[in-house]
C-alpha cells in the first residue's frame, strides 16, 4: 500500500525536513506541504551563463567554474577563515569562507567547483577576490554545471536559500500531478498553462518565458479564487427568504432628522435614500459607504439605525476603537434619548466590570436596548441580540471580512449591513477588497468648511511651528501633535525618531510648560485613554500629543491645529485621515507636516498634500508612489494576503479574473465545481472564508 499524498500534510513529511527544520519553517508561516509549495520565490537570479575568471567585474554576481588549489585555514578572533584559489583557463581568483570550519572536510585540492558570488578588490590579494560566496557546488570531473534561473525565497537567518530550495525540490519530486482546478473553458479563453506545470515552473523555471506564464497562471488563480469567494458570500446572502424588509421611513426617522443640528447635504440625502431602499427590500442590504473624512457618514448611520428601531429591531454599531465607540455613544444618546430610543455602550470600559457586562448582555438579549454601540466586544460569543435588524461597521478597513460576518450571524434572519469607510479606495481596488458589497459615495463636504491650510515644513522650522500652535491655543483653540511610534526599537534609535512619549516630555516641559498637555497612545489602558479623550473633548486639555490612535474618526471641532512629526513616515492617505481631525469647526485650521527627510521623493509627496484636499486623488497618488503593499500595509482590508498577485501590476489579470469568476459563479452548470472550489478556498485561505467553506 502506498501513502497518499496530501497537500494538507505537515511539512515534516517532506524528505529532508525534520522536526528541527520544521520548527524553523514555522517562522515563515510554513506548516504544511501546501504552505511550502506556495512559498513562492521573492525574486530570481539569472544563473544561466558562466563568466570567465578573467572577465569578472567587481561587485557583480557571477558564476564561475574552476579547479581548487592552495586550501589554507586559520583562526582569527574566534573565527575560522578558509582561503583557497580557484583557477580556470583564463585566470585565478582567491576565495574566502568565514566561519564554515566544516568545509575543511569537504574541500579538496584539485576539485572542480561551481561558485556563485561577488568579487571585490582585495589589497592583500593584489586584485579581485571573492569573500561573498553565495553558493557553491562540487562538480564531478565531466559534470555539466547546472545552470538556470535560481529562485530566491523569502528566508530567515536560520533557514537558508539552500534549505528552502532543497525542501521544495524534494516536495515537487514526490508530488503527483496536481489536479487542475480551473474549468477547461477558462484555461482556454484566458490562455493559461496548467496548474501542475505552473506550480513547478514558478519554483524552477526553464526560462523567463515559462516563468512569466507560470506567474500569470498562479496570479490568476489567486484573484479568481478570492473573487469567487466574495461572490459566493454575496450569493449566499442574496436570499429573499432571509432578509428583513423594513417599512418606509416614518415618524421616528423624521423626528431624528429634525433633531440633527444641521441639514443633510445632498450627498448624505442621496445615500440615505439608497440605504433606505436597500433596507426596505427583501434582500439583505450589503452596502459600503465611502466618504472622505468629515463628510458626515455618522449621520447617515444614525438615521439608518433609527430606521431599524422604528421597525421594532435592534441596531448594532461597531467601531474599531474604544475612543470612537464612546464618542458615538455620547452623541447618539444626546440626540436619541428624547425620542425614547435606548442607546447602550458595549466596550472594554463596560466589560471590565463583570456585573456591568452581564447587565448589558442581559439588556441586549431582552431587547431593553435599541441601539448598541461598541468595539470588538460586540462580536463576543455570548452577546445575543433579541432582534438584530441592522449592523453598521464604522471604518471598515480596521475589520476583516470575517469579523464582519461574525457579527452578521448573530441573528436568525440576515440583518441588513452597512459598512462605512473613509479610506478612499480606487474603484478597481474596491472590486478586490469589497467584491461582495454595493458601493455608495459621499463626495460633498458639509457646507462652511474652511479648507485646512496644509504646509510641509523642514525640521528647522519646528520652533516657529510650535509658536503658531501656542498662539492658536492662547486664542482658545486646541491642538494635536502626532508622532509615528511610541517606543524606539534598536534600529530606530539609530534613525533618531522622536517617539510620542519623548515629544510629550519635551513639549510639556518646554514651550508648553504653562499649558495643559496630555499624551495618548495605543498601549495605554482603555480607562486611561477614555479619560484623556474626555478631557480633551471637554477642552480641559489643550494640547494632545499622540500616536495615530486618533487617526480614525475622532471629532473635536475646537481643535484647529495639527502638527505631524516625521510626516515622511506616513502614507498620503493616512496623513489625509489624520488631517481630517482638524477643520471640523468654524475656525481656520492648520495641518503642519514636519519632516527632516532630505529625499526629494519624500518632499514631493508631502507637497501634494499642500494643494489637494481630495482623499481619492491622494489615494491614487499614494498608490502610484508607494505601491499597494504600503498602501494596504497592516492588512487593513482583512482579506487574505496575496501571495503572488499584485493588484496593481496585475490589474489586467484582476479584471479578467473577476469577469471569469462572475460568469463561473452565476452559471449553474458549474455547481459540480463548487465543492472543489470550496476545497481550494479552504486550502488557500483557511478560515478567512469559513462562512462558505465550513459547509
Ligand atoms: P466622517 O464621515 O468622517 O465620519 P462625521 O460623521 O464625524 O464625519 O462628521 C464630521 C463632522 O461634520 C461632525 O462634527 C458632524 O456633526 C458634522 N456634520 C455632518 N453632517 C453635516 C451637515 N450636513 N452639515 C453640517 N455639519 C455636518
Ligand atoms: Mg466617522
Amino acid at each position: 500500500m502506498g501513502f497518499e499524498f496530501k497537500l494538507t500534510d505537515e511539512v515534516t513529511y517532506v524528505k529532508g525536513v525534520g522536526p528541527r527544520k520544521a520548527a524553523l519553517l514555522e517562522k515563515l508561516n510554513i506548516f504544511t506541504k501546501y504552505d511550502l509549495l506556495t512559498h513562492y520565490p521573492r525574486t530570481y537570479e539569472n544563473h544561466s551563463s558562466l563568466t570567465d575568471i578573467c572577465d569578472i567585474i567587481e561587485g557583480e554576481t557571477v558564476l564561475i567554474v574552476g579547479r581548487l588549489s592552495n586550501i589554507t585555514s586559520r583562526e582569527a578572533r574566534g573565527l575560522t577563515i578558509i582561503n583557497a584559489y580557484l583557477a580556470d583557463e583564463t585566470d585565478y581568483i582567491k576565495l574566502t569562507w568565514f566561519n564554515q570550519k566544516y568545509l575543511l572536510n569537504k574541500l579538496r585540492e584539485g576539485m572542480r567547483l561551481l561558485v556563485i558570488g561577488k568579487a571585490k578588490y582585495d589589497k592583500w590579494a593584489g586584485g579581485l577576490a571573492m569573500s561573498q560566496i553565495q553558493n557553491f557546488t562540487i562538480l564531478d570531473e565531466y559534470e555539466e554545471p547546472p545552470l538556470g534561473i535560481t529562485p530566491i525565497y523569502p528566508a530567515t537567518a536560520a533557514i537558508t536559500q539552500n534549505v528552502l530550495r532543497t525542501a521544495i525540490k524534494n516536495l515537487l519530486n514526490s508530488m503527483p500531478t496536481l489536479k487542475e482546478i480551473l474549468p477547461q473553458e477558462i484555461l482556454q479563453s484566458q490562455q493559461l498553462i496548467g496548474l501542475d506545470e505552473a506550480m513547478r515552473a514558478i519554483h524552477f523555471p526553464r526560462d523567463f518565458l515559462e516563468l512569466n506564464q507560470a506567474r500569470r497562471r498562479l496570479a490568476f488563480d489567486e484573484l479568481f479564487l478570492i473573487q469567487c469567494g466574495l461572490m459566493l458570500i454575496k450569493r449566499q446572502t442574496q436570499d429573499e427568504r432571509l432578509g428583513i424588509s423594513h417599512k418606509k421611513n416614518g415618524a421616528l426617522v423624521k423626528a431624528a432628522l429634525e433633531k440633527l443640528p444641521f441639514e443633510l447635504t445632498n450627498d448624505q440625502k442621496k445615500v440615505f435614500r439608497t440605504v433606505s431602499k436597500d433596507m426596505e427590500s427583501k434582500l439583505p442590504m450589503r452596502r459600503l459607504i465611502q466618504g472622505d473624512v468629515g463628510s458626515g457618514k455618522t449621520a447617515v448611520a444614525l438615521l439608518a439605525l433609527v430606521k431599524t428601531v422604528e421597525n421594532g429591531f435592534q441596531g448594532a454599531f461597531m467601531t474599531p476603537t474604544e475612543i470612537l465607540a464612546v464618542q458615538h455613544y455620547e452623541k447618539f444618546s444626546k440626540l436619541l434619548n428624547d425620542l425614547g430610543i435606548r442607546v447602550g455602550l458595549l466596550s472594554a470600559k463596560v466589560t471590565r466590570s463583570k456585573k456591568l457586562k452581564e447587565e448589558i448582555y442581559q439588556q441586549i438579549a431582552a431587547h431593553e436596548l435599541d441601539i448598541i454601540i461598541g468595539t470588538h466586544a460586540l462580536i463576543q460569543e455570548d452577546v445575543h441580540f433579541a432582534k438584530l435588524g441592522l449592523v453598521v461597521t464604522d471604518e471598515q478597513h480596521r475589520f476583516g471580512v470575517n469579523q464582519r460576518l461574525t457579527l452578521e450571524k448573530k441573528s436568525d434572519a440576515v440583518p441588513d449591513m452597512l459598512v462605512m469607510t473613509a479610506t478612499p479606495i480606487p474603484r478597481t481596488m474596491t472590486l478586490t477588497v469589497y467584491g461582495d458589497l454595493d458601493v455608495s459615495l459621499i463626495k460633498e463636504l458639509p457646507p462652511g468648511r474652511k479648507p485646512i491650510k496644509t504646509e510641509a515644513k523642514n525640521i528647522r522650522s519646528r520652533k516657529k511651528v510650535y509658536e503658531l500652535v501656542r498662539a492658536e491655543i492662547l486664542a482658545g483653540r486646541q491642538a494635536y501633535v502626532v508622532c509615528p511610534l511610541i517606543e524606539r526599537s534598536e534600529s530606530e534609535q539609530l534613525a533618531d525618531i522622536e517617539p510620542a512619549e519623548e515629544m510629550f516630555d519635551m513639549l510639556s516641559n518646554g514651550i508648553f510648560r504653562d499649558i495643559p498637555c496630555a499624551l495618548l497612545h495605543g498601549k495605554m489602558k482603555p480607562r486611561d485613554k477614555d479619560e484623556i479623550m474626555e478631557k480633551f473633548r471637554d477642552g480641559e486639555t489643550k494640547l494632545l500629543v499622540s500616536t495615530t490612535v486618533i487617526e480614525v474618526g475622532v471629532d473635536v471641532p475646537n481643535a484647529s491645529v495639527m502638527v505631524v512629526e516625521h510626516a515622511e513616515r506616513f502614507g498620503l492617505a493616512q496623513l489625509h485621515q489624520l488631517r481630517g481631525r482638524v477643520g471640523r469647526g468654524a475656525e481656520k485650521s492648520y495641518c503642519i507636516l514636519i519632516s527632516d527627510s532630505t529625499a526629494n521623493v519624500a518632499k514631493a509627496r508631502l507637497k501634494i498634500l499642500e494643494t489637494t484636499q481630495d482623499g481619492f486623488k491622494l489615494a491614487e497618488e499614494d498608490l502610484k508612489l508607494r505601491g499597494p503593499g504600503q498602501f494596504f500595509g497592516e492588512a487593513q482590508h482583512g482579506l487574505p494576503d496575496l501571495k503572488i498577485a499584485d493588484v496593481f501590476r496585475d490589474l489586467e489579470i484582476l479584471i479578467q479574473a473577476r469577469d471569469a469568476a462572475e460568469k463561473f459563479i452565476t452559471d449553474d452548470d458549474n455547481l459540480n465545481y463548487f465543492a472543489s472550489l470550496r476545497e481550494n478556498l479552504a486550502l488557500a485561505y483557511g478560515d478567512k472564508f469559513n462562512q462558505i467553506t465550513a459547509n
